[in-house]
């Protein structure tokens, strides 16, 4: 039995068409990488059904957006 393993925040694949494995494991890629830790860091996505890593994105970019409000 072949277990498949899959990127915990879009489920995609860790195993490329070529066959290789993603270097970022047990994400498929740096950006799923950053977003679970900012997931973790947020501490708000603790529990969430589909992750959307375009969302997460979004989010983050947000998060950076507001480090600004100086006036
Ligand atoms: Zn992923």
């Amino acid at each position: 039995m072949v277990r498949t393993a899959t990127c915990p925040i879009c489920q995609k694949s860790l195993t490329k068409a070529d066959g290789t494995t993603s270097e970022h494991i047990p994400f498929c890629s740096k950006r799923c990488q950053q977003a679970d830790l900012y997931r973790w860091f947020a501490g708000k996505y603790a529990i969430v059904e589909d992750l959307d890593p375009e969302r997460l994105a979004q989010e983050m970019f947000q998060a950076e957006d507001q480090t600004d409000t100086g006036e």
